[in-house]
Order: C-alpha cells, then sequence, then structure tokens
C-alpha cells in the first residue's frame, strides 16, 4: 500500500480536531539504514542505523511537526502560519500546500543557502531580524496573540506530536528496541518528542538511552546556562536558549542518557566522515549526533553488540557552502585526452 504521510500512518496516536482536512506531503516512512562502514572507521563494534530524515519532503524532520501544525491551522481558519527558524522553514512548503500564507522570522545572514532558497521559492515573507534565533523566539512569542495568525514553531505542542512518529517508524522496522538513540539538540523539540514517542510505544519495561548532543559554541543545557551569542557552523543547532530545554534535560535523566557537546572541528570531521564511509550527505547540525558517537565510542560508553539508532536530521544540499568551504580548490581542467586523465587519476 502507497504512504500517505504519519497523520495518515498513526492518526489514531496523534491528537487531531476531528473531520480535519489533513494537509500533507507524505512526509515519514524514512529509511532506517545500517552504518558498519562508518562504525568501523570508528573503531565501534556494534549495530548502527540511521534515521535518514534528509529523505522528508523538504529534506528535513520538521515535516512530521509541520503536517500536524498546518493541518491544525487550517481546521482552526487561520490565514498566516508564522515561525521563527533557524532555516528549515518547512512551514513554506506545508503553508503552500494548503493555500495559506507563511512568514518565516530569520536570523540575518545566518541561514543556510539551501534553506533560503527553499522558503522563498514557496512564496514565504521572509523577515529577516538582526538578532539571532532566540531573539526570533521572543519576538514570535509576542505575536502569539494576534488573530488569524497561528505559530507554528516547536513551542506550539502539535510540532512535538508529530515529530514522535519517528520513535513509532524505528521500533517498526528494528522490531526491537534500541539500546541507545543518538539525535542533535537544538531548540530541543526533537529530543522531547523521540522520548514521548519512545514512551507512547514502550509504556512499561526498556526504552533507548538519550544521547543528544549540542554544538560546544551553543549548548547551553551542557553548560548549564543560557548562551547569549551561541556560536557554531551548524546553523540549525545554534540556539543559545532552547524552548524545550526541560524535556531535553528529562529525556536524559529518565533515560539514563546523556546530553552532552561535540565542538565545530569535530563535527566537520564526523561530516565528511559520514559522506565518505556511507554515502550519506547531511547538514552540519546532522553530524553532531555522529562526532557524539566518535567521543561514546572513545569513552568506552558503547557496549560490544550494542544496537544504536540516530538521526540525521537534515540533507546536505541545504548547505553546499559548508562543503565548499572545505575544498576551496576546485580542480583545473586538463585537455580530453585519454593520457592527460590517466595522468590526473594516477592511473
Ligand atoms: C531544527 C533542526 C535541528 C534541531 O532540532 P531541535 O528540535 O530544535 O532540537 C537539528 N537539525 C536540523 C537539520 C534541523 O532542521
Amino acid at each position: 500500500m502507497s504512504w500517505g504521510g504519519i497523520i495518515h500512518a498513526f492518526r489514531d496516536r496523534l491528537p487531531l480536531p476531528a473531520n480535519a482536512k489533513v494537509i500533507t506531503l507524505c512526509e515519514g516512512n524514512t529509511p532506517l539504514l545500517p552504518a558498519p562502514r562508518l562504525v568501523a572507521a570508528m573503531g565501534g563494534d556494534f549495530d548502527l542505523r540511521l534515521k535518514y530524515e534528509g529523505l522528508n519532503p523538504t529534506a528535513s524532520f520538521k515535516d512530521r511537526g509541520m503536517t500536524m501544525a498546518v493541518t491544525h491551522a487550517v481546521a482552526k481558519g487561520a490565514k498566516l502560519v508564522i515561525c521563527a527558524s533557524t532555516g528549515n522553514t518547512s512551514a513554506s512548503a506545508y503553508a503552500a500546500r494548503a493555500g495559506i500564507s507563511s512568514a518565516v522570522i530569520i536570523p540575518a545572514g545566518k541561514i543556510a543557502l539551501g534553506k533560503l532558497t527553499q522558503a522563498l521559492i514557496h512564496g514565504a515573507k521572509l523577515l529577516p531580524i538582526s538578532g539571532n534565533f532566540d531573539d526570533a523566539l521572543n519576538l514570535i512569542r509576542q505575536m502569539s496573540n494576534l488573530k488569524e495568525v497561528e505559530v507554528v514553531n516547536s513551542i506550539n505542542p502539535v510540532r512535538i506530536e508529530g515529530q514522535k512518529t519517528a520513535s513509532f517508524e524505528i521500533l517498526e522496522t528494528l522490531g526491537q528496541t534500541p539500546d541507545f538513540h543518538f539525535l542533535p539538540v537544538g531548540n530541543a523539540g526533537n529530543i522531547t518528542a523521540y522520548w514521548k514517542g519512545f514512551c507512547e510505544a514502550i509504556p512499561q519495561g526498556r526504552r533507548p538511552r538519550m544521547f543528544g548532543w549540542q554544538a560546544a559554541g551553543a549548548a547551553p543545557l551542557v553548560d548549564g546556562h543560557p548562551v547569549k551569542d551561541p556560536q557554531t557552523i551548524a546553523t540549525a543547532i545554534r540556539i543559545g536558549n532552547p524552548a524545550s530545554g526541560s524535556g531535553a534535560l528529562t529525556a536524559a535523566k529518565d533515560s539514563n542518557g546523556r546530553i552532552d557537546k561535540v565542538t565545530d572541528q569535530e563535527i566537520l570531521s564526523a561530516y565528511q566522515l559520514l559522506a565518505q564511509t556511507e554515502g550519506i550527505f547531511v547538514e552540519p547540525a546532522c553530524a553532531a549526533p555522529v562526532a557524539g558517537l566518535r567521543k561514546a565510542i572513545a569513552a568506552g560508553w558503547i557496549p560490544k553488540g550494542s544496537l544504536v539508532s540516530m538521526t540525521l536530521t537534515g540533507h546536505g544540499l541545504k548547505d553546499p557552502d559548508t562543503v565548499l568551504s572545505l575544498f576551496p580548490n576546485a580542480p583545473s581542467p586538463i585537455a580530453p585526452t585519454l593520457d592527460a586523465a590517466r595522468k590526473a587519476l594516477g592511473l
């Protein structure tokens, strides 16, 4: 049977107004890929499965929450959905699909190129602010009482409901419970959602230990206080005061997991290793848990034979500039001859 999106698949486990018209791009049902070459390259000895959320319709996990949020917005009669975003402006696509307007408040100059192009092509009204994501979120909070406007940020609880469905899919695909689940942590909605999903699917008994990863320059949950001017190349998690921070801390505590941090250098190294060992291209934020896995292996936290699942939150094509910064020297042209090609390839 063909896949009809997460609301269709998990309707009995999602809160929705009766008779709501479902706004969907058939998100979800993303692959869970084994990654033996990555694990071997890191010196580990366990089974790693990568939930590749970059293969959602707008190329990030945000679609799972947005099908729920925009379906709710339309049911309430909203004419405009608005969100603060680090760039993954899935809202603009779902609003277009619903035939309503969208506005996105973004930190000026800090949005990955691919994300900016998505918002533009879907016709979103872009409101760059001279401030960071935390400032954008503050502004959004003040706008949430305006009539006809539906705020679809991760402070919107139905987003979390949609995002929890990734946990259901992981459990269904594996047919068993992973020992660990790794994912990046920015505004902390996703780790909160995964933990909710695991708790609902496994009301009693063993659940995965949740290991969430922040970037070292934007690690308020690890450092124990908000970060005023968060800095990291992983723009999707460049957040100094996460809205769902307490959800992340609860997930880590109740699952006997942890929230930890990795440096930008570790992120960039893991980003390339993942692409070159497994053929999976992600945006830098998604490489935070990959770098975290390397740290966990080195620290001896992952017992031999464990089953580890990991969320790769978004597609690498969203952020081409980061790749180009790593490979600044484009090769120069050669003569179109066999000799020149052999020489250039060292054959
Ligand atoms: C939004 C986003 C994150 C951060 O998720 P939170 O729910 O804010 O913790 C990580 N990666 C990508 C690609 C994102 O778009």
